[in-house]
C-alpha cells in the first residue's frame, strides 16, 4: 500500500477528470490519499469530496497565499474540522517567497489555525517557503507540539527537519526530490529516519521525473516513493509500508 500525504483533488485539473484520477490512482496502488483545501472557498468541496469517496480524506484551512480569502476565525476552523473524514488543519504556514512584508496578517493566520489543531487535537499540515526560522519560532510559541503533523513538500536544511521532528513533525518529500537540481534535498531525505517520513505528490503541481511538465496526479506518489527508496538503499516495499504506516498514525486512521 502507498498514501499519497498531500493532493489537490478539487483544483480543476484534478476535478476536471475524478473518476480517472482515482482509477488512476488506485491502479498504481495508491489507497489513500489526504485532499488539501486551501481556502474557504474550497473547504466545503474538499471535505465533501472526502467525504463521497473512499480512502480519500480532508484537511481544512486556508493557505498562506491566499492573500484576498475570506479569513478564517477559529470557532469556524474548529466546527469544520469536526465533519466526518477531515482528519488534519491547513495547509498552513507561512509563505515569504511569493509575498512581502507587511505579512503579520500571515503569521496571525498561521497562529489561529493551531490553535484550532490543539483545540480540535488534529494534526497540523504546514507549508513553509523562504521562512524557516519564523515557521518554526510561531510553531514552539503556539505549543504546537502537543498536537505535531507535518512540513510538507519539504525543501529545507537538515537542521530544520531536525528541529520540526523535535516537534513531533513528520517530514513528507514530494516531486521536487526527484528533479535534477536537487541534490542536496535528496542527501536531507537520505537521513531522515523511517519513522517520521512520508511522500506526497502536491498534485496538480510538481509532477516528479519522468512526468515533468505535466498535470501531476496522485498515482504518481509512486515515483516520489521510488526515487526515495533508491536514494536511501531501501526495498520500495520497505518505503511503502512505512510512509503509509506513518501516515495512519499521524493521522489517527484506523
Ligand atoms: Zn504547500
Ligand atoms: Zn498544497
Amino acid at each position: 500500500m502507498l498514501i499519497d500525504s498531500h493532493c489537490h483533488f478539487c483544483f480543476p485539473e484534478l476535478l476536471a477528470d475524478a473518476d480517472g484520477v482515482l482509477a488512476r490512482m488506485r491502479a498504481a496502488g495508491v489507497a489513500m490519499a489526504l485532499n488539501i483545501s486551501t481556502s474557504m472557498d474550497d473547504l466545503p468541496k474538499v471535505v465533501a469530496f472526502a467525504q463521497q469517496h473512499e480512502g480519500i480524506f480532508a484537511s481544512v484551512g486556508v493557505h498562506p497565499d491566499q492573500i484576498e480569502a475570506d479569513e478564517p476565525d477559529l470557532a469556524a476552523l474548529v466546527a469544520l474540522a469536526r465533519a466526518d473524514k477531515v482528519v488534519a488543519i491547513g495547509e498552513t504556514g507561512l509563505d515569504y517567497f511569493r509575498l512581502r512584508e507587511p505579512l503579520d496578517w500571515q503569521r496571525e493566520r498561521f497562529r489561529t489555525h493551531i490553535r484550532a489543531a490543539r483545540e480540535t487535537g488534529k494534526p497540523l499540515v504546514i507549508h513553509t517557503r523562504s521562512s524557516a526560522e519564523d515557521t518554526l519560532r510561531i510553531l514552539r510559541e503556539e505549543r504546537a507540539e502537543e498536537v505535531g503533523g507535518v512540513m510538507h513538500c519539504f525543501t529545507e536544511s537538515a537542521a530544520v527537519a531536525e528541529a520540526a521532528m523535535q516537534m513531533g513533525f513528520y517530514i513528507s518529500f514530494s516531486g521536487i526530490v526527484t528533479f535534477k537540481s536537487a541534490q542536496a534535498l535528496r542527501e536531507v531525505a537520505a537521513v531522515i529516519p523511517d519513522e517520521r517520513l512520508l511522500v506526497e505528490t502536491d498534485s496538480p503541481y510538481l509532477a516528479p521525473v519522468p512526468h515533468r511538465g505535466k498535470s501531476n496526479e496522485p498515482a504518481w506518489v509512486a515515483d516520489v516513493a521510488a526515487c526515495l527508496a533508491t536514494l536511501r538503499g531501501q526495498p520500495v516495499e520497505h518505503l511503502h509500508d512505512t510512509t503509509s504506516n506513518n501516515f495512519l498514525k499521524l493521522f489517527n486512521i484506523l
